[in-house]
């Protein structure tokens, strides 16, 4: 089959994921596959190992585990697994993805503290000792490295020092970083990390991955508060009891859809090489909106390459549905802002997107601006 003769996309998604994929992403989809068989246990065993090497170099020391569902569903799977009964989790919050993960920890009826630094405002350190000084009952900290609602970029690394000088248990939400920003777990002390099929990446939307150090997802064992969601023996089936079998069903043309991108994103250079595309993407996009005399909620030194936002323009006459649906007809869909504390839109420059597709954005946007007519 040629896959140039499906038919396009009809727009490019600016998206934080779901996002825009190849066509051969896509394509590999078009077939079915048994999930006791040995030549889909194969693609299973493979996809781990190749995506634990892009969180870090120590494979040894850390292990892969895929879940069934959205990002979230993974998120939730840790926080369940990975806290003791007696456990009491810090939650560092600048955002509703660090907002959730108390949320979830609360649905749990886990001990949680938050530490609220503010939609604009990175983690305070200081804050961060003090409280780890203050409540020895505290047992694992966590952080969101890309808080996706304003494109903020969490220092991991600053923290984690912290964090370990404590002792305690380190989670990193990666969920929209992990393949498109360079960084290693093993040398910013992380314990686990969770990404999803649909994010930088480059896949399709059904699973979740956790990459997380073998000595803690050993100590997960029984403490999960959800069967479906028990980190532990999913781990268990899929490596040791039977490698490559999920328990319960899995997503297998989404599984076949992700080990393709994982191909694609080895040929695009690796994490190095897609961090400049992205990187790339994003200034293309702040200069030339800057020029349209648009404004972005956090200053550049927070900014991270993923998604930006911009300050919705000051004039009565702008609508964002207007300014979206006028975008969209002409091939580009952005996403509404998240954030509770200004009035904002926000761009991705995540997925099959490249400085050339931010360049024809431009134009789109320029002639958009009706309410500057
Ligand atoms: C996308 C995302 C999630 C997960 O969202 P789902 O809708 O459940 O896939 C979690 N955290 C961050 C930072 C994200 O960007």
């Amino acid at each position: 089959m040629d896959i140039n003769m499906l038919p396009d996309n009809p727009y490019l998604l600016l998206t934080p994921g779901p996002l825009s994929t190849t066509k051969s992403v896509k394509s590999v989809m078009l077939r079915d596959w048994c999930t006791w068989d040995e030549d889909y246990k194969s693609i299973v065993r493979e996809l781990r190992e190749r995506v634990l090497k892009l969180a870090t170099a120590d494979t040894q020391a850390y292990t892969s585990v895929l879940m069934q569902g959205s990002g979230t569903f993974s998120v939730e799977a840790v926080i369940g697994s990975m806290i003791p009964e007696n456990g009491k989790l810090l939650v560092l919050a600048n955002g509703s993805y660090g907002q959730r993960i108390a949320q979830i920890a609360r649905y749990l009826h886990i001990q949680t503290l938050v530490n609220d630094s503010g939609e604009q405002a990175p983690p305070d350190l200081k804050k961060l000792e003090q409280t780890l000084q203050e409540d020895p009952e505290i047992s694992h900290v966590s952080l969101v490295h890309c808080e996706t609602t304003t494109g903020m970029l969490n220092p991991i690394k600053e923290v984690g020092r912290i964090v370990k000088q404590y002792n305690k248990t380190y989670f990193v939400d990666t969920m929209s970083s992990l393949g498109g920003i360079p960084f290693d777990i093993a040398e910013d002390d992380i314990d686990f990390v969770v990404t999803s099929s649909n994010k930088c990446i480059q896949g399709v939307p059904g699973f979740g991955i956790i990459i997380a150090r073998r000595a803690e997802l050993e100590k997960c064992k029984g403490r999960a508060r959800s069967l479906s969601l028990d980190l532990y023996d999913q781990w268990k089936t899929m490596d040791i009891d039977d490698p490559g079998k999920w328990r319960y069903t899995s997503p297998t043309h989404t599984v076949r859809a992700f080990y393709q991108a994982l191909m694609e994103l080895e040929e695009e250079g690796g994490v190095a090489k897609r961090y400049e595309r992205y990187s790339t993407n994003q200034r293309t996009l702040v200069q030339g909106m800057r020029e349209l005399g648009f404004q972005t909620l956090l200053p550049d030194a927070y900014q991270s390459p993923i998604i930006t936002s911009f300050l919705n323009p000051e004039s009565e006459g702008y609508s964002f549905m207007d300014f979206y649906d006028r975008l969209k007809a002409k091939g580009f869909v952005i996403y509404p802002g998240k954030v509770t504390s200004a009035e904002s839109f926000r761009i991705g420059n995540i997925g099959h997107v490249y400085p050339e597709d931010i360049k024809r954005l431009l134009e789109a946007v320029k002639v958009s601006m009706y309410w500057k007519s």
